[in-house]
């Protein structure tokens, strides 16, 4: 699977993909992951990729022309396989394991980060085929959405998650200890549930809420 990016800041992926998982998944070679520098794509010399709102209002927007070459371009170097456009927006649909599933399947993602005020409407219209949020709340670009995205997708991924991890989207999530046993802070202890001691998996599975 492979997930090219559209961004203005391409190096904020740099720390994030070089460690943990994402990069054990690329090194597996389970997802190849390019960010692309928004501004490599813009019509003018200024390198310049947002432009002031029709209509007025604050801030800037992203344009359509620099986003359509982007994507023209990365395009062009096929893969085998379907392949979606997606734009992040606050009023996208909302990402869940569900919607990371279904968009594992796919052999290409194209992600477009917004930033500023958002991103000219005719990407949504005509470029995007859909529109996905990770939330109620606003932030101040796409990469986050996009690296979050990313993990989310990867773990549905056959062979991403190591024999250790769990797929907790479908088992459900437990509270998990480790040692030590009881945990003396100051003049208080804080002990592990005691079934997790018992050694009785059974009544552990219940208590987990996974039986
Ligand atoms: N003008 C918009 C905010 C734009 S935020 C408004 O006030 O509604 C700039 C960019 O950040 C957006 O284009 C989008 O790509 C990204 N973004 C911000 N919050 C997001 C969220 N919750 N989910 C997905 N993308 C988000």
């Amino acid at each position: 699977m492979r997930f090219d990016i559209i961004t203005i800041f391409p190096r904020i992926f740099d720390s994030y993909l070089k460690e943990s998982f994402l990069k054990r998944a690329q090194k597996k070679g389970l997802v190849e992951i390019a960010a692309h520098n928004l501004r490599d794509f813009a019509a003018d010399k200024h390198h310049k990729v947002d432009d002031r709102p029709f209509g007025g209002g604050p801030g800037m927007v992203l344009k359509v022309d620099s986003i359509f070459k982007a994507v023209q371009a990365i395009k062009k170097k096929k893969v085998k396989g379907k392949e979606r456009v997606i734009l992040f927006s606050v009023r996208g649909k909302k990402l869940d394991a569900k919607t990371a599933q279904r968009l594992a399947r796919y052999k290409r993602l194209v992600l477009i980060c917004g930033r500023y005020e958002g991103v000219d409407e005719r990407v949504a219209e005509h470029i995007a085929d859909e529109e996905i949020s990770i939330g109620e709340y606003v932030l101040s670009g796409g990469e986050l959405p996009a690296l979050i995205l990313m993990e989310s997708v990867c773990r549905f991924i056959p062979g991403f998650l190591g024999k250790q991890e769990s797929l907790e989207e479908f088992k459900g999530s437990y509270p998990a200890y480790t040692r030590p046993e009881v945990f003396v802070a100051g003049k208080k202890k804080w002990a592990v549930p005691k079934i997790l001691l018992s050694g009785n998996h059974k009544e552990i599975e219940k208590w987990r809420g996974q039986i």
